[in-house]
């Protein structure tokens, strides 16, 4: 395989692993990098002994009874799963070790099994992974939707301020709980009609555990390629869900702020509402 990098290129580029602190490791790749650094570098700490004290934080009964709530008792391990600082294996096994009975650790199992699973189909079809598996059963065709992201999605500047607080934690943090996920993503394809593969790039540049598979294939779920129907929520949904820290004005969240069979019939009108409720 052909290497762009020259090795006089790489002469050039200072290569330097040990940082006195988090601090100039941070204005290092700020400098590599050459783009403007957020005031503050992600929360996430990166390593083994960082993942290994997350992991035994772990705790899979909460999990099971909060994880849905933004403040709920998620384990944030989806980074060090990703880079492979943690095994999936090794993560089950210390859930299990936490529990009196496998039972209460299943549904923290089960989103393991997810990205065990996402990871499959992406190994069996590399290709595949940009492609709409399906049609979309939105009433549109993949030429309705757009293949530009717009600049105020891009900035968090919508104006629908639920979903700015969203994309503002993922630009300052490259985390997303995956209830803001989804919303974000419902967001972009189905109210701004913006083809799902354009969110997942976006997505892909900015979360720490940005992994194709993952991600691409949770898009195409929400959009409908990889479901039978697609996933739109509302503002009482986001109210149920999101703690007090985030904005669910009906005001400052208009689009959002209707019944899910207004929103049918607003967001999907060629199709009758039974078709998406
Ligand atoms: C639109 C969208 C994009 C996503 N993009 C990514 C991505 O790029 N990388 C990524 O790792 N996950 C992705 N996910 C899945 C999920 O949102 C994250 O894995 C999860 O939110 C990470 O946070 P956590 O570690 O606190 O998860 P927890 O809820 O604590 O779950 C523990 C682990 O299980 C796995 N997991 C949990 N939920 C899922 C899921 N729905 N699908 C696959 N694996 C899951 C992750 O490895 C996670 O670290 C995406 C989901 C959506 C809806």
């Amino acid at each position: 395989m052909q290497n762009d990098i020259s090795d006089e290129m790489l002469d050039l580029i200072p290569l330097e692993t040990r940082f006195d602190d988090r601090a100039a490791l941070a204005a290092h790749v700020a400098n590599l990098s050459n783009l403007t650094p957020p005031a503050e570098p992600s929360p996430i700490i990166g390593g083994r002994a960082a993942a290994v004290s997350m992991l035994a934080a772990i705790n899979p009964v909460q999990y099971s009874a909060t994880r849905n709530h933004l403040d709920g008792a998620v384990t944030r391990l989806s980074a060090y799963i990703r880079h492979g600082v943690l095994t999936l294996d090794e993560v089950r096994n210390h859930a299990l070790d936490t529990v009196t009975t496998p039972k209460q650790a299943e549904k923290f199992i089960q989103e393991l099994a997810w990205r065990d699973y996402w990871q499959r189909l992406y190994t069996a079809s590399p290709d595949a992974i940009w492609v709409d598996i399906e049609a979309y059963k939105t009433g549109f065709v993949a030429s309705d939707y757009a293949d530009d992201l717009p600049a105020d999605i891009a900035r968090g500047e919508t104006g629908v301020a639920c979903i700015d607080a969203f994309i503002n934690m993922l630009l300052e943090t490259g985390y997303l709980h995956n209830h803001a996920r989804m919303y974000v993503a419902a967001y972009v394809v189905h109210w701004r009609q913006i083809k799902w593969q354009t969110g997942a790039k976006w997505f892909l540049q900015n979360l720490i555990d940005g992994d194709p598979a993952s991600n691409n294939l949770s898009w195409q779920w929400i959009a409908s390629t990889f479901a039978n129907k697609p996933y739109f929520f509302n503002l009482e949904n986001v109210a149920r869900y999101a703690g007090p820290n985030i904005n669910v004005s009906v005001t400052d969240n208009l689009p959002l702020a209707h019944s899910y069979e207004r929103l049918a019939e607003l967001l999907f009108p060629n199709l009758p509402s039974a078709a998406v409720s």
